[in-house]
């Protein structure tokens, strides 16, 4: 089976590793991660619509795994996703380009010929409700059925909580890595970046790697998608809002955000509000992709929750195909002067805003 390794399998990728080894389907091939190579080899002429660039690159992800030793393409068309702060906002969906691009992009394999057919690939690209655990056996059921013989309904939802478990396993795990950070930053007085991006950034291709160009200068770099989430945490970065009725909970963002729809949306403007608390995190670094229409009424509100804080603020928006090495090391150059000059007196004034440090942070 071939997984493109793509937008928001970025984020979900170990519920598919859970589900599909528990209803044994065997090899589970991920493509590679995005480069030109692979777009220019796979996947031009495919497009069939404008689109921003996370969503072109899908087209080499089809293309390649078409050259792999795979006998079923599975592409997910991804409606809403698991969230953290499901239950908080009022939605939880993904961006409705990443899951119209799917059938879009199977056109531009069928145009001229059926191109699966001809590899002896199966197609298959189930509407997935992350956000509605009751109804997502269904939906996987319904699509699969016809390839795994026997499959039954009962064993679709098996799988499906075995998924949601190793995704569980998965980001605990990350979370468990981020407080370690955090802890090191408190004891050896070092601040850290945050970055706020769609969880696919971190694919080189798309990300562009901006933000492993700051860990040679020693500065720990944290995603928001995996911050701790632990109970002392968060009720020292916002217990005295919730108790003062600002917000009903550490997750809550309707104080910054009415338009809770989207949830990469709603966790940057999470992260945003995390980093303007926590101390040692002293710059945001915020990432975007060209012709992104969902990030883009993001920009100001996130720009205003960090640097009301004092915490420092960098955008790399419009990212595309081109990497332009050059300008980011110019860039990064530029933005590590400012951390190094400011991070100690963000760090002192964010503590005075705060009760006394958790004992848990300083073991
Ligand atoms: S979130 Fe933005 S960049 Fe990503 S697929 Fe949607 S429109 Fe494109």
């Amino acid at each position: 089976m071939g997984i493109p390794r793509f937008l928001n399998v970025w984020g979900t990728h170990q519920f598919w590793v859970g589900f599909f080894n528990a209803l044994g389907v065997g090899k589970i091939v991920f493509s590679s991660e995005t480069s030109e190579e692979q777009y220019r080899e796979y996947g031009k002429g495919r497009i069939t619509m404008d689109s921003c660039y996370p969503v072109k690159a899908l087209a080499g992800h089809m293309g390649e795994l078409l050259h792999r030793d795979i006998n079923l393409l599975f592409v997910p068309m991804i409606y809403s996703l698991p969230s953290f702060l499901k239950g908080h906002v009022v939605d939880t969906l993904s961006c409705t380009r990443v899951m119209m691009s799917v059938e879009n992009l199977k056109a531009g394999f069928l145009r001229e010929k059926d191109e699966f057919s001809q590899r002896g690939i199966k197609f298959v690209s189930p509407f997935v409700p992350f956000a509605e655990p009751e109804i997502l056996p269904k939906y996987l059921w319904e699509s699969l059925k016809e390839y795994i013989p026997g499959l039954s309904l009962e064993e679709t939802a098996k799988a499906v909580k075995e998924g949601f478990k190793a995704l569980d396993t998965f980001e605990g795990k990350m979370r468990e890595k981020s407080l370690e950070i955090m802890k090191w930053c408190v004891k050896n007085k070092r601040p850290a970046l945050l970055v706020l991006a769609r969880p696919y950034h971190m694919d080189p291709g798309i990300g562009h790697e901006i933000d492993g160009e700051f860990q040679p200068y020693g500065y720990p770099v944290l995603w928001y998608n995996y911050l701790p989430l632990h109970d002392w945490l968060l009720d020292w970065l916002f217990g005295d809002e919730i108790r003062a009725g600002i917000i009903k909970s550490p997750f809550d963002i309707s104080d910054v955000w009415t338009s809770s729809y989207s949830s990469n949306t709603n966790e940057i403007i999470w992260g945003a509000k995390f980093a303007a608390r926590f101390p040692w995190i002293t710059g945001v670094i915020r990432l975007s992709s060209y012709e992104c229409g969902m990030d883009q009424p993001t920009f100001t509100p996130v720009q205003k929750i960090v640097e009301s804080s004092g915490t420092l603020f960098f955008k790399f928006g419009e990212l595309d195909e081109t990497k332009p090495a050059g300008s980011v090391k110019i860039r990064v150059e530029t933005i590590v002067y400012y951390l190094e000059k400011y991070s100690q007196e963000i760090v002192r004034k964010k503590l005075i805003r705060l009760k006394p440090v958790p004992s848990e942070l300083l073991t």
